[in-house]
């Protein structure tokens, strides 16, 4: 079966800002933000949506979620909205389960927010993962 491109992540064989990662789990940043430091956690287990993962995995998958938001936030001081895609008709393009944390920050919000204020650089992409890396 073709992988995903989230198993190529797992699997190291393409490059990712990876800010968490236990054994079942992994959160790396999205290569195409809708803002600074919008993170994607993600089951190892290459289930495509909600719909064929086990519901204690999928609680688990939920912590994880609930632990990195909580980071963030104490990171970067701002607001989330928390999405998840299943299915390509609801707009999910990679078929991987996958949480979107995206942050808000404070002094702006999701209205007044576009996309032109992202990332500057590489550099700057990287600077974030390092401020939100986190331990298992
Ligand atoms: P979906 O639309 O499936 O809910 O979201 C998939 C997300 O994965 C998109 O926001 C997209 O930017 C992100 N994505 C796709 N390919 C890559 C990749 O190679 N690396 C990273 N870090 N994110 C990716």
């Amino acid at each position: 079966m073709t992988k995903t491109i989230f198993e190529k992540i797992i699997e190291r064989e393409i490059p990712a800002d990876i800010i968490y990662e236990d054994e079942k789990h992994i959160a790396f940043l999205n290569i195409a933000p809708f803002e600074k430091g919008h993170t994607l956690v993600i089951t190892k287990h290459p289930y495509k949506t909600i719909f064929e993962i086990p519901e204690d995995e999928y609680l688990q998958l939920q912590k994880v979620v609930h632990r990195i938001a909580k980071h963030i936030k104490d990171v970067l001081n701002c607001d989330m909205n928390m999405v998840q895609n299943n299915g390509e008709v609801s707009g999910q393009e990679v078929p991987h389960i996958h949480f979107h944390l995206i942050p808000r920050l404070q002094q702006k919000n999701i209205y007044t927010s576009g996309m032109d204020d992202l990332y500057v650089s590489d550099e700057e992409k990287k600077e974030f993962g390092d401020r939100l890396r986190m331990d298992a």
